[in-house]
């Protein structure tokens, strides 16, 4: 397709990099390194500090390469009070507007902008972008980053689809099913996985004894029962996150006296995926219904099984038996059972579905296809 103007409005929880946003900062920046190979040329309307965030996710080898064919990141940054996270609030917690809102000042900066870009792109999980589509002059897509949390948000979801039919991208089947006043979404959105920058990530046959775990450290990321599964099997743990509920992680080592557990801090990517690569098998074992799980395709792309509920975007991940294993939800003894038989893996089919599904080709190509029939709507 002939490369595009586009504008990426970002999630207002943190700065890109910082890790407080969660998987939508590095679908972002990847997303960005897809499209630039392109030849897009991409403008991210952000928090203060992304700049310097983007520079430490982006692979200069890649922005080298799309810059020979014309493709440019340029980020923006927008100054502001956030949003509570929406995984934060009560269903029917209605939308607060803070003074100085930081997604009302990117909003004004994404509309002044406008004209000169053939699309926007939101990655905010909020009610503000979703509500300005109809408003603007160029077609608003929103990624939908999560699963249903709010009555505001299905409500605007909703809303958009009506007048903008092809405007809502999800990243799985399993995301888009738990919008229940939108029983059809997942016929009616487009479902764009998501993808890494394999390059970056290595292949390690010789892991060590311990398993890893990897995500924020907060209640819907269920961590308790991966320390419960390893007090029962003695199997060390090895944690790495940003901490977002400092007394949620305090209370866990006080409950889990027993379990055989590290915490090794957030990572810059680079790191992270050397230290992952010496794990054994990932431990994915969320509460909720994880829309995605990016740290899984990471996982596989270092050629490391997971053990995961069967349940969300990992359940349409993991093939179980062959990349991992996907266990009854909830169940510890479902989990210990499973890593004990991370054995029968064979790590080199993990990192081959990485490279078969997830590359930034792969993704390229869904989020171009998405592109061209919102443009020759
Ligand atoms: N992450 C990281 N360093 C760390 C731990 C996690 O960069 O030390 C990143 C990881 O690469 C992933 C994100 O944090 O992109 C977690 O995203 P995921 O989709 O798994 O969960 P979310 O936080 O969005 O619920």
């Amino acid at each position: 397709m002939k490369p595009l103007n586009l504008v990426f409005w970002s999630t207002p929880i943190g700065h890109l990099g910082s890790g407080s946003g969660g998987g939508v900062e590095l679908t972002l920046v990847n997303v960005a390194q897809a499209l630039m190979q392109r030849g897009h040329r991409i403008t991210v309307v952000a928090a203060p500090g992304s700049a310097a965030g983007v520079q430490t996710m982006l692979n200069p080898d890649r922005v080298a390469q799309a810059s020979q064919r014309g493709g440019a990141l340029t980020v923006l940054e927008v100054a502001g009070t956030p949003p509570i996270s929406a995984q934060h609030q009560g269903r029917e917690t209605p939308v607060v507007i803070p003074s100085q809102s930081l997604l009302v000042a990117m909003g004004e900066t994404v509309r002044e902008m406008e004209s000169q870009f053939d699309l926007i792109l939101n990655f905010a999980y909020d009610w503000l972008p979703l509500y300005l589509t109809p408003f603007l002059h160029t077609p608003m897509l929103h990624l939908i980053s999560m699963g249903s949390l709010s009555d505001v948000m299905d409500e605007a979801i909703d809303r958009v689809l009506h007048s903008h039919p092809r405007a809502i991208g999800v990243h799985t089947q399993a995301q888009a099913a738990t919008f229940r006043r939108i029983p059809d979404l997942g016929d009616r959105c487009f479902v764009l996985s998501n993808g890494l920058d394999l390059s970056r990530y290595y292949f390690n046959a010789m892991p060590q004894e311990h398993l890893g775990w990897i995500g924020r450290l907060t209640p819907e990321k269920g961590l308790e029962d991966a320390l419960a599964a390893v007090a029962q099997s003695q199997i060390p743990l090895k944690i790495w996150g940003s901490l977002e509920n400092e007394q949620y992680w305090q209370g866990l080592q006080a409950q889990y006296p027993q379990a055989p557990v590290s915490y090794g801090g957030f990572l810059p990517t680079a790191q992270l995926q050397q230290q992952l690569g010496q794990c054994r098998g990932l431990l994915m074992t969320p509460r909720w219904v994880e829309a995605f799980g990016n740290v899984v395709i990471e996982a596989l792309a270092c050629g490391v099984p997971i053990v995961a509920y069967a349940r969300g975007g990992p359940a349409e991940v993991v093939r179980s038996g062959q990349t991992g294993w996907l266990v009854e939800p909830d169940s510890v003894s479902g989990l210990v059972a499973a890593i004990g038989r991370l054995g029968e893996i064979d790590r080199h089919s993990c990192r081959t579905q990485a490279e078969t599904e997830f590359s930034l080709e792969a993704l390229a190509d869904r989020y171009e296809t998405w592109f061209q029939q919102v443009l020759t709507a």
